[in-house]
């Protein structure tokens, strides 16, 4: 039995990425799209075979409640629409999984939760990383201690995004600018590895005057997380120059590791660097290429038939929410910023 998806918006990541990823999935299919492009809907429909009966539009979405072929939808609208589909879904009886990053704010992320849970559906955010092996890995050998304590992460998401008009550079529909597109893996994935909660953070952010792209939104955000155990990140996001996306973890006993590329959608490599005696060996472990939406989709298949918590459910993508709104606050303020305690969200363990 495989579970049964309806995809929400056919944009570049459900075309290019999330369709073929069906294709290498074990426990997930799709039988259904929900798109405001009739056209483009029946064009992937026939390439996909999908029923054509199984094509819903933004308005008619609600009636999905009556279709029992889909378990749950994929939404991958803009940010700005994760709530409103998410809610919908839920009231009409299906599981969600939501795209990064969950909403626009907080409040709407708790919003999303209490939605899914009145109606008793379950609620993944879509964070590929930590589905993918690598990474994974590197989880592994930061909490392991493999080479000690992990002292410090330095972790970089950059590109040079595109020109206005588009939805990523509209302050209402993304939310913010190069923050919480890209610089959230920066800030999801340090969480991920050391499996803690930030206390605190400290951030500054530049845009260029007078560039078109950064009316609304920022273009660069620099900023650290400090840990209980004495772990600092060091983060940088922009969206004004070449792409460059990775990440080390300095060690306090003979090593560092980490990827490069770390949150590109293929050929992620790992680095490690490790002194035995005076000799400094340097190695690119390999666990081979998988697709890391296949594994995330069917992660959540699975929690969806065997009725488990996802490793990364509502929950996560609020805390992500906090710290985005903590590193906003202290880029404004110019001052450090302490987040609320929370327990540890950390479902690896
Ligand atoms: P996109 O612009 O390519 O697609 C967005 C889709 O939403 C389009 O089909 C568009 O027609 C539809 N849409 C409906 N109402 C719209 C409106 N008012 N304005 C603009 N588009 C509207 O975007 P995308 O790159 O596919 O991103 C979609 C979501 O997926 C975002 O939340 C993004 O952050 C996320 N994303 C995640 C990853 C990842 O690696 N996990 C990668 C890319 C995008």
């Amino acid at each position: 039995k495989r579970v049964g998806y309806a995809l929400v918006g056919l944009g570049n990541l459900t075309l290019a990425e999330l369709l073929p990823a069906f294709a290498e999935c074990k426990y997930s299919k799709v039988v259904a799209l929900v798109s405001g492009s009739p056209d483009k809907a029946k064009k992937v429909a026939e390439q996909y075979g999908i029923a054509e009966k199984n094509i819903y539009n933004y308005q008619n979405y609600d009636s999905i409640s009556k279709n029992p072929e889909i378990d749950a939808v994929y939404i991958v609208l803009p940010n700005s629409m994760h709530k409103e589909y998410t809610i919908r879904a839920a009231k009409a009886g299906k599981h969600v999984l939501c795209e990064k990053p969950m909403a626009n704010s907080s409040a709407e992320a708790q919003e999303m939760i209490d939605a899914c849970k009145k109606a008793g559906k379950k609620l993944m955010i879509a964070y590929r990383i930590q589905y993918e092996p690598h990474n994974r890995l590197a989880m592994q050998w930061t909490r392991e201690k493999k080479f000690g304590q992990v002292k410090v992460i330095n972790s970089i998401n950059v590109q040079n995004s595109g020109a206005p008009p588009q939805w990523r550079l509209d302050k209402e529909l993304a939310g913010g600018g190069s923050l919480p597109d890209i610089g959230l893996y920066c800030s999801n994935t340090n969480r991920f590895l050391l499996g803690e909660e930030p206390h605190t953070v400290l951030a500054s952010m530049y845009s260029t005057p007078n560039d078109p792209r950064f009316k609304e939104v920022e273009e660069t955000v620099m900023f650290q997380m400090f840990f209980p155990s004495g772990a600092v990140a060091n983060n940088l996001c922009s969206y004004g120059v070449h792409d460059s996306k990775h990440y080390r973890c300095y060690a306090d006993n003979g090593g560092w590791f980490g990827l490069d590329p770390a949150f590109a959608y293929h050929g992620l490599k790992m680095e490690v660097s490790q002194t035995q005696g005076d000799i400094e060996m340097k190695q690119n472990p390999s666990k081979g290429e998988k697709n890391q939406f296949a594994l995330e989709i069917d992660h959540f298949s699975e929690c969806v038939m065997d009725n488990k918590t996802p490793y990364t459910p509502g929950e996560e993508g609020l805390q992500d929410h906090k710290v985005l709104e903590a590193i906003y606050e202290s880029a404004k303020t110019g001052k450090p910023v302490k987040l609320e305690r929370i327990e540890k969200l950390d479902a690896f363990r």
